[in-house]
């Protein structure tokens, strides 16, 4: 698997969180997945990232797919949990996922900046099957 370019997100972005991560990872499992093109391929809604530190997986979730605010293909919605749809934009061929249980505990403990980087750099390794469900 080819993994996106972390440090390019980290000066995106401007600093690494465990949020930033996850949005690389799901936006590129999710194109590989629905097999759509970055940029114009894909839509992105993106339901319970409304607030900081949780919104970083937006920026993330740019950069993997090439949706974009100013494209206005990735948009967010209000909701309890994390739950991110994409959607082909030809075949109209959709996924949706979600945190696994033992990921948003992790995320839960990791409470000072120290801990925050350490566990983004173990997500940015782990597959992707091992941090995601399919809903
Ligand atoms: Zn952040």
């Amino acid at each position: 698997m080819k993994k996106p370019f972390l440090q390019r997100a980290i000066e995106f972005h401007g600093h690494l969180g465990p949020y930033l991560v996850l949005g690389l990872l799901m936006g590129e499992y999710a194109l590989r997945k629905i097999k759509a093109k970055p940029h114009f391929g894909l839509e992105v809604k993106i339901w319970g990232a409304s607030q900081k530190p949780k919104s970083c997986l937006i920026d993330g979730l740019q950069l993997s797919t090439g949706c974009t605010y100013g494209k206005g293909n990735i948009k967010k919605y209000n909701g309890k949990g994390i739950k991110v749809k994409f959607i082909h934009c030809e075949n109209k061929k959709d996924i949706t996922l979600a945190l696994q249980e033992g990921i948003i505990e992790k995320l839960r403990e990791a409470n000072d900046h120290k801990n925050c980087e350490r566990l983004a750099r173990e997500l940015y390794k782990a597959c992707p099957e091992e941090i995601f469900i399919l809903l």
